[in-house]
């Protein structure tokens, strides 16, 4: 480290003036006023990459052109590719430089299903009726994460600074299915610190225990006896009954569990046809409780439920483990740092129309009165006073492995519904674009931090010993035999692949995907869209 600290030193004294005159974002100086810059200037590739993700579309496990499109532009700015790591076909992993800090930038990649909406328009319009689309945003976090590594690695390389930048992607998290397996499989061994990314409404990050859950996903599995359903039904055994018993024995214990767990199920298969018994039936299970403790003591009893099922219907009973989340736990000097940066970054500056229709989508999913998009920082997350429930992310096991925050960013409009078209609407616009420059900057800024300022990592590291997990130790709720799910959403995928590839995004071609699709944003009536002209 001392070695750099003086050439560093050498540096500032040549370069300072400079710097300081051509600094765009007020408070920073030296190599962050520079990444700021860096990031500036790319900022048409991170919208190219936040409008390709949008138009391809897919859902977890199957991120394939997705994983083609970002490993490529990683490829040619001389990152080492791994396709595949952690038996996850469409996973990848990407690095570039040597040893430390070892640094590794996270963000999710899948869509939601049947979210499939044409962006920028104020209404209600799917690209593709029943498809998939990005109804949470997970089409932005990557061009923030690209776009800040690139920045950093430029400086790294003209200041000859040590240190090796890590992209991955969370796949599947929609079904929480990944980061466990990576976890398990060792690939945060090795990793200093991880900056994570997910889209949001404003700009921050937290400390400490995170508001919402953990969970076990998990899928029974019922065998019975097939039966002519009118002629000989005392001959079946019925695996549906059994998948109905379960589901009523947990409905029933509801009552007795702790309110702040959150549990819900499909039937992910109900047999084939009324007259046949059903042989086969399936039930799958998000199971979520506020602690790691909670969440298998949860699980115990749903599992006495399913066996005690299947005793009362002479079926056979089996399991698969979907996903896996715990509890998340974020890094208080990392964040500490990271909130100073985005104090000084900011939030982007929003233009009459991203404000009109931010308000017009909020006003068509019901707000009496929108709000429109944020203009002042939230401020930094701290633990609070009692826990709050809510939703997971596979995050939490990767916070349990290495110090790690989430950097939230201001790339989608608040008050729309999660996991749903409306979410859509904003992910391949001006908004989306705009927030993620804004993400990327901060993640660049904090970077430089992690690598400039070696105290940092060693106060991460007492935080993650010392107190993070001092009381608690990481059990991971998966086992070495437990394998990722890689077939889930193929069969949709295929089903939509052709229709999606025509409505790929072209930057060759146009400008932005708005441009691709004839919308003149933001455009708040139906006319005639043209699709893919
Ligand atoms: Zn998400």
């Amino acid at each position: 480290m001392q070695r750099y600290k003086s050439a560093l030193f050498v540096f500032f004294v040549g370069l300072g003036i400079s710097n300081a005159l051509c600094a765009q974002t007020p408070g920073f100086s030296g190599l962050k006023a520079d990444a700021v810059e860096s990031v500036d200037s790319m900022a048409k590739l991170t919208q190219e990459i936040v409008d390709s993700l949008f138009s391809f579309s897919e859902l977890g496990f199957q991120e394939f052109q997705t994983q083609a499109y970002l490993t490529k532009i990683l490829a040619d700015n001389d990152f080492d590719i791994q396709l595949g790591v952690a038996g996850i076909p469409s996973s990848w992993w990407a690095s570039w430089g040597s040893g430390e800090p070892v640094i590794a930038l996270g963000s999710d990649v899948d869509g939601i299903p049947r979210a499939s909406q044409m962006p920028g328009v104020a209404y209600r319009q799917p690209m593709i009726e029943g498809a998939p689309g990005h109804g949470e945003g997970h089409n932005s976090g990557q061009a923030v994460n690209i776009v800040a590594a690139l920045a950093v690695k430029e400086i790294m390389e003209r200041e000859n600074l040590p240190g090796t930048l890590i992209l991955w992607p969370g796949i599947a998290e929609e079904l929480l299915a990944t980061k466990a397996w990576y976890a398990r499989d060792g690939l945060f061994d090795d990793v200093d610190a991880v900056l994570f990314t997910h889209v949001a409404n404003n700009m921050a990050v937290s400390w400490g225990d995170s508001r919402g859950t953990g969970l076990v996903s998990v899928e029974y599995l019922f065998d019975g006896v097939a039966a002519h359903g009118a002629g000989d039904p005392w001959k079946g055994r019925s695996a549906l009954d059994a998948v109905e018993l379960m589901n009523v024995g947990w409905n029933f214990r509801r009552e007795h569990l702790h309110p702040l767990q959150r549990s819900h199920y499909v039937i992910s298969s109900g047999g084939d046809q009324p007259n046949v018994v059903p042989s086969y039936a399936s039930v799958w299970y998000f199971i979520r409780e506020i602690t790691a403790e909670g969440i298998r003591e949860n699980f115990d009893t749903l599992q006495r439920i399913a066996e005690g099922a299947a005793m009362m219907t002479d079926t056979t009973v089996s399991r698969r483990i979907i996903g896996a989340a715990w509890p998340r736990h974020f890094n208080r000097p990392i964040a500490l740092a990271m909130d100073e940066n985005i104090k000084k970054v900011g939030l982007p500056t929003w233009s009459e129309d991203d404000q009109r229709f931010a308000k017009a989508l909020q006003t068509l999913m019901g707000a009496d009165e929108p709000t429109g998009l944020a203009t002042d920082l939230s401020g930094i997350g701290e633990p609070l006073p009692s826990p709050v429930s809510g939703g997971s992310d596979d995050i939490g096991d990767i916070s349990w492995n290495v110090p790690t925050v989430t950097l939230r960013y201001p790339a989608n409009v608040g008050r729309l519904q999660g996991h749903h078209w409306s979410s859509a609407m904003a992910m391949a616009t001006p908004i989306a674009h705009k927030g993620a420059v804004a993400g990327a900057k901060v993640v660049a800024t904090t970077m430089l931090d992690l690598i400039q300022n070696e105290s940092l990592l060693d106060d991460a590291v007492d935080y993650f010993e010392d107190v993070q997990t001092a009381n608690v130790q990481y059990v991971p709720f998966i086992g070495p035999d437990d394998d990722p799910a890689i077939e889930k959403n193929a069969e949709i995928m295929a089903l939509f692949k052709d229709r999606l590839e025509e409505l790929y995004y072209d930057p060759s071609r146009y400008d932005t995907y708005l441009d691709q699709l004839g919308i003149e944003y933001p455009q708040f009536e139906p006319t005639v869209i043209q699709r893919n002209r």
